[in-house]
């Protein structure tokens, strides 16, 4: 089925193309492959879990465009609801009950959305909470954590996990100090730090910023209680509670990590599987906090694509799939990622690979370090070399994984028993890869 990875000349040659017109050929930097040292496949299609490349190589998909592919790529539904929505125009600038309609089944899943504002992308969900945490508040801090990615944002660039990490810089060239220096991080799952920064800029701290579970610097789960206590350090403090679910967000739960954990929040920032594939972010919270938003209220953020009717139609389709279907998906999901995740785990065991496994629902990571793995420090003793020739293994045989340590891998409702017991047997081979070198 699967032709050696080392066929790849169209893939070669789209990629010398591309070098000469995009910085490191890609639009995005993580999709180089620099840190696993190897050259990008170019996808030229896919089909459920299944990724096929230029050179008609296939490869079993854990990455689903980073997130949002729970359903499996080109789902029926969501392909018509694309082509149907096409033919009424791609785009107006005006109100469509295409929003509204997304935007009641996100409220129906999310008890702590009042009112809600669709963006385009992750980062301008989390970059305009931001700003809104500091109208509401009057003040000019962020808390967030080591390791923690909030899109690409001025204020956000600092200590911002997968991406940067892997390039092994602490935050980005072109962002002021006068603008850094405004957002403190902490390690995550450590309350003591978290209650000595509040104690070191008393009424200054607008908000915290997390991801509920840390997607971005490999799966890193939240401590019992550390959500709480979170929650209620940022009440007694004047403080908003910002929960990032971009990534997690109808990925670890339908309503997700809020639901998972129980957890209320201020503002929440979602994207990825809400959009369908297609561009879309979203922002939301309280009443009061929403509400200061123009036309009503002083504080300013817009959007000509925003609640785009295509990028609507295919986050309808694929939420009102996830609705009507949870009760069946959600405990498919965690079946076949725990029998994948942990079957991979036994055979590094097996192999004598040091490896610490962490894993929320259809979310996790292979730590190749003996770990625990509980912060972003934590996650950086992992052997990222050792983990570039397991993925160097596993793509020579087929099977797509994010190109870095310090990413989560996912997978979705259309991996099947076939595609989990040939992901096991490729991850037993490449783990001699691992061992020999
Ligand atoms: C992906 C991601 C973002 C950024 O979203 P984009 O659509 O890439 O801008 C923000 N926060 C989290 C937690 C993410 O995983």
């Amino acid at each position: 089925m699967n032709s050696p990875a080392s066929l790849r000349t169209r893939s070669q040659i789209l990629q010398q193309r591309a070098e000469g017109i995009f910085p490191g050929g890609v639009n995005s930097p993580v999709r180089a492959f620099r840190s696993v040292g190897s050259t990008p496949p170019f996808i030229e299609s896919a089909l459920g879990a299944y990724l096929t490349d230029a050179d008609n190589n296939h490869f079993i998909d854990y990455f689903g465009s980073w997130g949002p592919m729970i359903l499996g790529h080109a789902f029926p539904p969501v392909v018509e609801a694309i082509q149907r929505a096409a033919t009424r125009s791609a785009s107006f600038g005006a109100s469509t009950a295409a929003e509204a309609d997304l935007a009641e089944r996100v409220l129906a899943c999310y008890p702590a959305i009042e009112k809600i504002r669709f963006v385009s992308s992750g980062t301008e969900a989390t970059m305009s909470a931001i700003r809104l945490a500091r109208a509401a508040t009057n003040r000019k801090l962020i808390l967030k954590f080591d390791g923690c990615y909030h899109g690409h944002s001025d204020s956000l660039l600092v200590k911002a996990g997968s991406g940067v990490a892997t390039l092994g810089i602490p935050g980005s060239a072109g962002v002021p100090e006068e603008i850094a220096s405004l957002t403190l991080s902490v390690p995550f799952n450590d309350p003591e730090a978290v209650a000595a920064a509040f104690a070191a800029h008393p009424d200054s701290i607008a908000a915290i910023i997390l991801e509920p579970v840390v997607g971005n610097a490999g799966c890193i789960p939240p401590a019992p209680g550390y959500l709480q206590m979170l929650r209620a350090l940022t009440a007694r403090q004047g403080a908003l509670l910002i929960v990032d679910e971009v990534m997690t967000g109808f990925r670890v739960a339908l309503g997700g990590a809020l639901e998972l954990y129980g957890l209320d929040a201020d503002l929440v920032t979602l994207g990825k599987i809400i959009g369908g594939g297609l561009p879309v972010g979203a922002f939301g919270g309280k009443r009061r906090f929403m509400d200061l938003l123009a036309p009503l209220g002083p504080v300013y953020q817009a959007g000509t694509l925003s609640g785009n009717p295509l990028a609507m139609a295919a986050g309808i389709a694929t939420l009102t799939y996830l609705q009507e279907n949870a009760a069946q998906i959600y405990p498919q999901l965690e079946a076949s990622a725990q029998a994948v995740a942990e079957g991979v785990a036994a055979e590094a065991a097996q192999a004598g690979v040091p490896l610490t496994l962490n894993r929320v629902g259809s979310m996790w990571t292979w730590f190749f370090t003996t770990g625990p793995v509980r912060n972003y420090a934590e996650a950086s003793r992992s052997d990222t070399a050792a983990f570039a020739r397991f993925h160097s293994a596993m793509m020579e045989q087929g099977v797509w994984l994010p190109p870095s340590q310090y990413e989560a891998m996912f997978l979705g409702a259309a991996h099947g028993k076939d595609e989990l017991a040939a992901t096991l047997a490729a991850a037993q081979n490449a783990f001699q890869a691992v061992v020999g070198a």
